[in-house]
C-alpha cells in the first residue's frame, strides 16, 4: 500500500498514520525526518539540502522528491507498504510524486482524505491550553472555564502563542492556499477516498479500516 494522508492541521492525521503504521505494519515516511537522515548521514542529497537550509531558503521540491525516491525504492524491494507523512503539501509536490511513482512502474493506491471542516479545524486547534509549570497540555474545544487549572499539577494554564486564535487562522489559511487544493488534484486523478473525521481517535480509525476492507487493501 502506497498512501497519501490528507487533511487540515487538528485533523488528527498525524495520530491515524501512527496507528494504521502498527495495524498494517507499514512504514511512516516523515518528509522532515527523512531529511534529517540524509543530513546526518552526510549523503550527497543531505549536502545539496542542507546548502539550501544552511542560506535559509527551502529545500527544493526536486531534492525532497529524490530523497523520497530513494527512500521508496528501498521499500518496493522489500515490498514493504508506507504512508507519506506531511509530503505532498502543494499540487506541484503531488504532480512531481506520481511522475516518481509512475517511473518506478507503481502507483498510488490512494490519497486519503479525513475529512474535518475549516470551522471545527480551528475550534479544536485553538483549544489547547498548557501548564506553565509542567507543560502539560489540555484540549476545551467548547471553550475553557474560567476555574481551569492543570490537571496533573493544579498549575496555572495558559495558551501558548502558536495555539491562539490569530496564529491557527494563519496556519489555516496557508492549509487552504496551498494544501486544500490537493484534494481537489486527487480526485481529477480518480485517487481521492474520504472518511469523515469527526467522532473519536477510534472511530476514525474504524471507519479507514473499514474503507481498506471495502476496496480490498491491505
Ligand atoms: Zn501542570
Amino acid at each position: 500500500m502506497r498512501l497519501v494522508l490528507l487533511g487540515g492541521p487538528g485533523s488528527g492525521k498525524g495520530t491515524q498514520a501512527d496507528v494504521l503504521k502498527k495495524k498494517y505494519n507499514i512504514a511512516k515516511l516523515s518528509t522532515g525526518d527523512l531529511l534529517r537522515g540524509e543530513i546526518t548521514n552526510n549523503t550527497e542529497l543531505g549536502k545539496q539540502a542542507k546548502s539550501y537550509m544552511d542560506k535559509g531558503e527551502l529545500v527544493p521540491d526536486s531534492v525532497m522528491i529524490s530523497i523520497l525516491d530513494k527512500k521508496t525504492i528501498e521499500f518496493e524491494a522489500k515490498k514493504q507498504g508506507y504512508i507519506l507523512d506531511g509530503f505532498p503539501r502543494t499540487v506541484p509536490q503531488a504532480e512531481a510524486l506520481l511522475e516518481m511513482l509512475k517511473k518506478q512502474d507503481v502507483t498510488l493506491t490512494m490519497a486519503l482524505l479525513i475529512d474535518v471542516p475549516e470551522h471545527e479545524l480551528v475550534r479544536r486547534l485553538s483549544s489547547r491550553w498548557t501548564c506553565k509549570n509542567c507543560s502539560a497540555t489540555v484540549g476545551y474545544p467548547d471553550g475553557k472555564p474560567d476555574d481551569a487549572i492543570c490537571s496533573q499539577c493544579g498549575g496555572e494554564i495558559y495558551q501558548r502563542d502558536d495555539d491562539k486564535k490569530e496564529t491557527i487562522e494563519n496556519r489555516m489559511d496557508v492549509y487552504m492556499k496551498n494544501t486544500a487544493p490537493l484534494i481537489g488534484f486527487f480526485r481529477n486523478k480518480g485517487l481521492l477516498e474520504s472518511v469523515d473525521g469527526f467522532g473519536s481517535l477510534e472511530q476514525i480509525t474504524q471507519r479507514i479500516i473499514m474503507l481498506f476492507t471495502e476496496k480490498d487493501i491491505v
